[in-house]
């Protein structure tokens, strides 16, 4: 059953603009203080950024939970990843969501390889189906994007109400930059995933990222697309 929210969307614009000059880790402190155990923290286990919410977060409620797209095409890599982690960062309430379909049945259904055809079928069947499945019943979703990530991201609201999934979406790094977040994360020994080190940019499924470009750039490729349909109202 869905928890009523704490907050109604007409004092969002309220927190919108507090929030504008306040440090990430208070923006994570108010939405666990506020939201309690209606939070959920979105983890791709790919970019700095969401590592860094995911110590935030684990920092002051250990028990946070915790979400992860397992779409059956990650890299391996991330998965190391989220094990090192869920060890590192002592998540308590790590939990992996998959697609309603295995790789073999969406083939039958779809046909083959359907990302090299309709990614954004392919998104929605194994991104943001099994995201809503992830946010039933929470109140507010963390999250890492940052304004800088992209074009298309340079206006992410820092705290919004997300019409696709229902709650209160928070954004608290969406002023950070690149080097603030590489910082939190080295200063804090956080782990994450060595692709970065190998020239990724952002990670995602393995049928869908290239290395060597910089930004969001490198996924999907040869589409019009840059993003999976989690973050698009
Ligand atoms: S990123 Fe690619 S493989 Fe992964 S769900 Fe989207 S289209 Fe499918």
């Amino acid at each position: 059953m869905a928890l009523a929210s704490p907050i109604t969307a007409d004092a969002i614009p309220h927190f919108a603009q507090r929030f504008e000059t306040a440090q990430p880790q208070e923006i994570v402190r108010w939405a666990i203080d506020t939201f309690g155990d209606g939070v959920s923290v979105g983890a791709s286990f790919g970019g700095a950024s969401g590592m860094a919410i995911l110590h935030m977060a684990a920092s002051i409620k250990p028990d946070v939970h915790v979400f992860v797209l397992d779409t059956d095409y990650l890299f391996e890599e991330t998965h190391e990843t989220m094990r090192r982690a869920a060890v590192s960062l002592d998540l308590q309430n790590l939990q992996v969501y998959k697609s309603r379909l295995t790789h073999e049945q969406q083939a039958l259904q779809h046909g083959s390889a359907l990302w090299m055809r309709d990614p954004d079928a392919c998104c929605e069947l194994r991104k943001v189906e099994p995201n809503r499945r992830a946010l039933d019943g929470k109140t507010a979703w963390l999250s890492g994007l940052r304004r800088d990530q992209s074009e298309g991201r340079a206006d992410t609201p820092i705290i919004s109400w997300n019409n696709k999934f229902g709650l209160v979406k928070l954004n608290p790094l969406a002023n950070w930059s690149e080097q603030q977040t590489w910082s939190y994360v080295v200063a804090h020994n956080i782990p994450y995933n060595p692709l970065l080190d190998q020239g990724y940019t952002s990670i995602g499924c393995y049928n869908c990222t290239v290395p060597g470009v910089q930004g969001r750039a490198g996924r999907w490729q040869g589409f019009e697309k840059d993003e999976c349909g989690l973050h698009t109202d």
